[in-house]
């Protein structure tokens, strides 16, 4: 059979691909750029996927070694056998190639060595905890937290010995001391340690802010700060407006659901910090499983390069329909991080925060029955719980996300039954005025 050079059929000889991606850039002469250029290529190499200028989505269970002696080394990275992990994919329940690229971006954004991504804001939290803590151990965190959190930590978490202890958001270093003294003694007690401290700031839904540097002052004051991060739940403010690996915190968790997502369309969490405690958890995540699906991390890649323009125009709209909504008069009081009321909270607002958020709390002149008749009569927002997305939402707390809480516990937590729970999307804003503005006049 004749065969020519143009023949078709023939195969052609491919280029042996490049195993390591090129050189990152990210400083050009003495300036170290900024985390909205890097997310349009970092950690990323088009060579190594046929040039293709965005990551394709990796959908595969595993990954073939270059040889056997290249698969033991992986293994051994894996299991521990050798520092430092895997040196490459191995099975997707550890990692894939659109969760590397997520997590490298992820940790750009707080300033931090290290990232995992995960399927669910909880499942990050959840095996964070897990991975930190063994029977008789007493956890310090913050109230209140996401209700699904403080119920990990209080349900769950003690079916396995573990106990905790919590402090009000707003707590002074005094507060925290006794707080601080009191859990290493219940600890001593029943032979365990205080391995982890848990904040959630701003708390949902009042907005109260927790002092992190008092904080770490505090535990740096009672435990070996080897041995007990401080961990928050950036959620609210995160990545933008507030950077608590800059005030002490270890780690930081998100629910990417929210504004990191952006677009109320995935559900996935993540964990970043120093990578002597991102390994421990890391290694509780290959074990369990729980990492971000390809198709999810790449919805994420495409939502981190807007996230500063999403974030910025949420921030400025919500400041407008604020400033209609505190002159407005069948509204009683706002909860809005760019209106507070108290000393205590603007001093830790100042020193911790960049912007104030588009979440807040409105509380309407009335209860329950005017609530529901501004909601039902919304026309531009969506009534659903969740914030953070491109849209903007409003929901009634006292009869939807934390129905559950015992009265007496919302009463101390301010979750009133005149309180809706607003979160400001990307809309334009005098559109959102006047519809905040006709739905006032139906109460
Ligand atoms: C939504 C949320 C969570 C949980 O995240 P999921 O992605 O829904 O699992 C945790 N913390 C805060 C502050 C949240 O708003």
């Amino acid at each position: 059979m004749a065969t020519s050079d143009n023949d078709p059929m023939k195969p052609v000889a491919t280029p042996t691909p490049r195993r390591k991606p090129k050189q990152e850039i990210t400083r050009i002469g003495g300036r170290e750029l900024k985390p909205s250029t890097l997310m349009m290529g970092h950690g990323y190499d088009p060579a190594l996927s046929e040039g293709s200028l965005k990551a394709p989505i990796f959908l595969t269970s595993t990954f073939a070694f270059e040889n056997a002696a290249a698969g033991k080394r992986h293994f051994e990275g894996i299991t521990g056998k050798r520092p430092g992990g895997a040196e490459g994919l191995v099975y997707s329940r550890f990692n894939g190639p659109n969760q590397e690229i997520l997590e490298d971006r992820l940790a750009i954004w707080d300033g931090a060595e290290d990232a995992l991504c995960f399927s669910s804001g909880m499942t990050a939290i959840a095996i964070l905890i897990l991975a930190a803590c063994k029977a008789g151990d007493v956890i310090v965190h913050s109230g209140p937290l996401y209700a699904a959190s403080e119920g990990f930590v209080a349900k769950v978490m003690a079916r396995y010995g573990v106990r905790y202890v919590d402090f009000p958001a707003g707590a002074d270093r005094d507060q925290l001391d006794e707080v601080m003294a009191r859990a290493k003694a219940m600890a001593e007690e029943s032979g365990g340690e205080v391995p982890l401290i848990y904040l959630e700031s701003p708390g949902n839904p009042t907005n109260a802010l927790v002092d992190v540097e008092a904080v770490k002052a505090a535990r740096d004051a009672h435990f070996d700060p080897d041995r007990c991060p401080i961990a928050i739940d950036n959620t609210f403010l995160g990545p933008l407006w507030q950077r608590p690996l800059e005030q002490g915190a270890d780690l930081v968790v998100y629910s990417l659901t929210k504004y990191v997502g952006g677009h109320s369309d995935l559900v996935a969490g993540s964990v970043s910090g120093a990578k002597r405690w991102i390994d421990a958890v890391r290694a509780l995540r290959n074990t369990m499983g729980g990492i971000a699906d390809p198709n999810t991390a790449w919805m994420l890649l495409r939502s981190l390069e807007t996230v500063e323009l999403r974030m910025q125009r949420a921030g400025e709209n919500a400041e407008k329909v604020c400033a209609f909504l505190s002159q407005h008069p069948k509204v009683e009081k706002l909860g809005y991080l760019g209106m507070i009321k108290d000393a205590r909270q603007q001093d830790i607002y100042d020193r911790h925060c960049l912007g104030a958020g588009s979440t807040f709390s409105m509380f309407i002149k009335g209860g329950e029955a005017e609530c529901f008749a501004f909601l039902d009569a919304l026309k531009v927002a969506k009534l659903a719980v969740s914030l953070g997305g491109t849209e903007t939402l409003a929901s009634h707390p006292a009869s939807m996300t934390h129905l559950s809480v015992p009265e007496g516990r919302r009463t101390e937590l301010g979750i009133a039954d005149n309180l809706v729970r607003v979160s400001i999307g990307i809309e334009d804003p005098e559109d959102l005025i006047a519809d905040f503005a006709q739905a006032l006049e139906a109460v």
